[in-house]
């Protein structure tokens, strides 16, 4: 589903990323872990064009990310994207937020995108906050909005940018239980998380990243039972 090969990025002479090439077969969860600054959500961005890169290629289902033929909005639309600060639309209410891109960028009618939302907002357990503004939300709760509402885009597969590094403890869980469920429904997902519970219930694979380049792509099994390098050693020694 995601393919990224020998992909090199530069910011002016800084060297982000350095060969990385993995690839996320369909209904994977692949978890992206790695030290602060080693080039986590750079990759991930490139993956939905949100960052151009310069050297190697990438594609997703098929369509080349980097070709400048591809239609990228099209494309964009269709990989659900969550961020650590929700980035919900502050002025518009939860039902507004679900809607509104349901409504102008596939084009569907307002009854029929009210109720894919709220759909979406009922399986992530926030019926009742359907009027509210996401200010009025706790962070947990705005998470899992943005969540419904990536999922309200019928995506092909989800990237999650550190979905629960912003939120309180007690409210971490109620994240990834969302996120578990829908691992667990098949979806192909992307996630750059530290939970490392997470990792070991639901991640098929775990990537571990260091001065941008990918030092770790096995099998959950593999990466906890005898992480092959120091680095990725340290790391774990340091989070667990
Ligand atoms: P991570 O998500 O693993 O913490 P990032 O991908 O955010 O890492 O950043 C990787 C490196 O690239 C860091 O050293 C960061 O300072 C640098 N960086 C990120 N964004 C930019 C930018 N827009 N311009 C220049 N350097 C950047
Ligand atoms: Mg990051």
């Amino acid at each position: 589903m995601i393919s990224i090969d020998n992909v090199s990025k530069w910011y002016g002479d800084f060297q982000v990323l350095t060969d990385c090439s993995t690839a996320v077969n369909k209904g994977d969860v692949v978890v992206v872990c790695g030290p602060s600054g080693s080039g986590k959500s750079t990759l991930i961005k490139c993956v939905n064009a949100l960052e151009p890169f310069q050297k190697g290629a990438i594609s997703v289902d098929g369509v080349p990310v980097g070709d400048p033929k591809t239609d990228l909005p099209k494309l964009r639309a269709r990989i659900g994207m969550v961020f650590q600060n929700f980035e919900l639309f502050p002025h518009l209410t939860i039902t507004d937020n679900l809607t509104i891109a349901q409504m102008k960028v596939l084009g569907r009618g307002a009854d029929e995108a009210r109720d894919k939302g709220m759909k979406l907002l009922e399986r992530v357990g926030l019926t009742a906050q359907a009027a509210k503004y996401p200010g009025q939300l706790s962070g947990g709760q705005q998470q899992r909005v943005a969540i419904a509402r990536a999922l309200a885009m019928d995506p092909i597969a989800m990237l999650f940018d550190e979905p629960t590094s912003a939120l309180d403890p007690e409210m971490i869980n109620e994240v990834l239980d969302v996120m578990t469920q829908l691992a667990h429904e098949g979806m192909t997902m992307m996630c750059v998380t530290h939970e490392m519970g997470f990792a070991r219930r639901v991640a098929d694979r775990v990537i571990f990243m260091d001065r941008g380049q990918i030092i770790e792509d096995c099998s959950k099994d593999d990466f906890f039972g005898a992480p092959r390098g120091e680095r990725a050693q340290q790391f774990l020694s340091k989070i667990l």
